[in-house]
């Protein structure tokens, strides 16, 4: 099937990020029809209709979360950028953000209109430094155009965008410990309920949607939920409870991959298209052992395991929202693909995964805190050959019980660390059995950096 790219589709051309060249291309006039002809609440019903489901990584329906905001409240009412992009190997905000930032900036306006926001805070991981330059120049060009501002075309409405740089923490992603760290504290995230839209910023109804999401609203509101519909994957009928994976998606790949790059396709690719159709395959002519397929947080495929009465593999999977649900792993998440060769261990590239995780949780639930620095040492030791025979069963036995699931934990963060645990040792297990018998002694290759273009 062809397809032509629409969200990536103003990257390559020049001055992409300068409004002069997103006006030609026909942008905002989406936003000043809607501030004309629609009301607040039509603009969150087509959202809610389209079946646009967010991008950040939970899949949440982005038009029902909008209609959770209390009824007639006298505001404020926020909105939150999150643009605190850390999932390693994830860069399709950024792209969005360097490349063509005002078809962000007007998904912005159209959220704001329709949740009657007069204010968003786009916050963006410190890292992004040429992001967060285009950004503002963007955004001042927005207020010398009338676009932002007060009494916005005569409409009545308002609206204010401020940029707020996070300070290199993985946690500031998480939506209420980046509310946090934008009210100037520590990034510590919030027990829910209250969720953000009941009490977010500064105790306000909030919305925190992610950058790609409100790419695509641009795109909803400017071609239609027919359009939305016909792009990715509906639901499935044997679950009822599915919303499906409908529209565009940005994927990227990375790892030891010939070209990591970032492509838009409509959802439901499979791993191993996306790979050797657009990755340019796997790199120095090895095979690929294991993939994540949406972020370290959401575990391991193993490429090589059969699927149940079938002749395909754990690579063939469909990357929509229930595709990595199915070979075990924990879901999309960011649509990030990275890829192990097979000539790297395992051990190696699981060690590299718990220093993450370990590293960057916040410290404030001990099963968390504690269970993602056992699994540090654990791992460590194994690879430095000094494993024991039971140490494979208590890292399964950890990771499945440090999770939000069991609810010992306030975010999720302590999940997505288990489960590239719990996947690597139940998908290669072999291998780390032989890494404990050969005493340090491995036919793999130590975990090289993983390449990606973000990270
Ligand atoms: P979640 O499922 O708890 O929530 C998703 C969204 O829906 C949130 O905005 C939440 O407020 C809202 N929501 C859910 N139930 C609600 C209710 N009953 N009422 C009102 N609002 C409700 O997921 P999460 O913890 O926000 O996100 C987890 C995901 O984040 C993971 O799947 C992971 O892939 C992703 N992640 C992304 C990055 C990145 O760099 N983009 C980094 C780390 C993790
Ligand atoms: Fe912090 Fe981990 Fe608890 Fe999340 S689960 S709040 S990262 S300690």
């Amino acid at each position: 099937m062809s397809f032509e790219p629409v969200l990536l589709a103003r990257i390559n051309k020049p001055d992409s990020p300068k409004l002069e060249g997103y006006r030609a291309d026909g942008g905002y006039a989406t936003f000043e029809r809607a501030l004309k002809e629609k009301k607040p609440e039509e603009v969150t019903a087509q959202v809610k209709d389209s079946g646009l489901r967010g991008r950040g990584g939970a899949g949440f329906p982005t038009g029902l979360k909008w209609t959770f905001l209390p009824k007639d409240h006298p505001g404020p009412i926020y909105l939150c950028v999150n643009a605190d992009e850390s999932e390693p190997c994830t860069y399709n905000n950024r792209i969005l953000m360097e490349k063509d930032p005002h078809q962000v900036l007007e998904g912005i306006m159209l959220a704001c209109y329709a949740i009657k926001s007069r204010c968003a805070y786009f916050y963006i991981r410190y890292e992004y430094g040429t992001a967060y330059r285009t950004l503002q120049a963007a955004v001042d060009e927005c207020y010398a155009a009338g676009l932002l501002g007060k009494n916005i075309h005569g409409s009545g409405f308002d609206l204010d965008i401020f940029l707020h740089r996070g300070a290199g923490a993985y946690i500031c992603g998480e939506e209420t410990g980046l509310i946090e760290s934008l009210e100037g504290k520590r990034a510590w995230p919030r027990i829910k309920p209250p969720f953000p839209a009941i009490e977010g910023a500064f105790r306000k109804p909030t919305i925190v949607n992610n950058v790609e999401t409100l790419a695509c609203v641009t795109q909803v509101m400017k071609r239609g939920n027919d359009w939305f519909k016909s792009l990715g994957v509906p639901p499935d009928p044997k679950n009822p409870r599915d919303a499906g994976s409908y529209g565009p998606k940005l994927y990227t790949i990375a790892g030891h991959v010939n070209t990591p790059k970032c492509v838009e396709l409509p959802m439901g690719i499979t791993i191993r298209d996306l790979v050797d159709k657009h990755g340019g395959g796997v790199w120095k002519g090895r095979k690929a052992k294991a993939v994540n397929p949406g972020g370290l947080s959401m575990g391991f495929v193993d490429v090589n395991a059969k699927l149940k009465d079938s002749d395909l593999t754990e690579y063939d999977i469909p990357l929509d929202f229930n595709g990595p649900g199915k070979v075990q792993c924990l879901g999309l998440g960011t649509a990030a693909v990275t890829v192990i060769d097979d000539e790297t261990s395992m051990v190696d590239v699981l060690h590299n995964v718990c220093q993450f995780f370990s590293h960057e949780s916040c410290g404030q639930c001990t099963p968390c805190r504690e269970g993602t620095g056992w699994m540090l040492k654990i791992v460590d030791r194994l690879r430095r050959g000094q494993g024991r025979k039971e140490d494979l069963d208590i890292l399964v036995e950890v990771s499945d019980r440090i999770g939000i699931m069991p609810g010992t934990t306030i975010c999720g963060l302590s999940d997505g660390a288990g489960w590239p645990v719990k996947t690597a040792i139940r998908k290669f297990r072999a291998e780390f059995e032989a890494a404990i018998k050969g005493g340090g002694k491995s036919k793999y290759a130590k975990a090289l950096p993983l390449v990606g273009a973000g990270h």
